[in-house]
C-alpha cells in the first residue's frame, strides 16, 4: 500500500469557515436585495444559506491509498455516472450533473468508490467545469500513473438555464483524455463508447 498526500482530504480549508460571519453577511445581503428577513419562512434564511454553502464547499474526507495492480489488469476502469455538484465560481449558482471518469491501469490502481471522491473533492469550491474535469484527469494521472486518463463531465449550470440566456435543459460537457486514451483514437472510442457520451454516442 502506498499513501499519497498531494491531495488534501478535508475541504481546503475547513477552519476558515465562519458560518457565524456567513449568516450575518448573507442577511446583509438579502437586505440589499430588498428582501426582508422578518417573516417566519425567512427570518431563518440567512443561517440556512450560510450553512448550505459551507457544505458545497466542504468535501467528505476521504483515503488515498492507492494498490499494487497484482491483477495486471490492463483494459479500461470506468466509473459511469458519478454525481457531480459544484458551484460555478462567476455567479455562485449551483451545477449539477454526471462524470464519466476511466482510467488504463499500470502498476498501481484505486478503489472504485475513490474515482466518485475524487470528483467531490475537487467539486467542493467554486468552480469551472472545465477546470473540474482536468483537475480530476490530473490528479488520476499523478497518483496512478496509469496508461491513460479519460474524464467527461456533462452538467446543467442554472446560471445558464434560470438566469441570462435561460437555456433550460442545455447541458455543457466537459472532456480531458491523457495518455493512450487521448494518443490513440480506438481507446479513445471505446472510452466514449463505454461511457455513452461523447462523439458519436448519440444519434
Ligand atoms: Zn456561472
Amino acid at each position: 500500500m502506498q499513501s499519497h498526500s498531494a491531495l488534501r482530504v478535508v475541504g481546503d480549508h475547513p477552519d476558515a469557515i465562519d458560518l457565524e460571519e456567513a449568516e450575518r453577511a448573507a442577511a446583509r445581503f438579502l437586505k440589499a436585495l430588498g428582501i426582508s428577513t422578518h417573516t417566519d419562512g425567512l427570518q431563518n434564511t440567512p443561517r440556512r444559506m450560510a450553512q448550505a454553502y459551507a457544505e458545497l464547499f466542504t468535501a467528505a474526507p476521504f483515503d488515498l491509498t492507492t494498490f499494487p495492480n497484482d491483477e495486471r489488469y490492463d483494459e479500461l476502469v470506468l466509473a459511469r455516472g458519478i454525481p457531480v455538484r459544484s458551484v460555478c465560481e462567476h455567479h455562485l449558482l449551483p451545477f449539477v450533473g454526471v462524470a464519466h471518469v476511466g482510467y488504463l491501469p499500470r502498476e498501481r490502481i484505486l478503489g472504485l468508490s475513490k474515482l466518485a471522491r475524487v470528483v467531490g473533492h475537487f467539486a467542493a469550491r467554486p468552480q469551472v467545469q472545465e477546470r473540474l474535469t482536468k483537475q480530476v484527469a490530473g490528479w488520476l494521472e499523478q497518483s496512478l500513473a496509469p496508461a491513460g486518463v479519460g474524464v467527461v463531465i456533462e452538467a446543467e449550470h442554472t446560471c445558464m438555464t434560470v438566469r441570462g440566456v435561460r437555456a433550460a435543459g442545455s447541458t455543457t460537457v466537459t472532456s480531458a483524455l491523457l495518455g493512450t486514451l487521448r494518443a490513440d483514437a480506438r481507446s479513445r472510442q471505446e472510452f466514449f463508447a463505454l461511457a455513452g457520451t461523447g462523439p458519436g454516442a448519440r444519434s
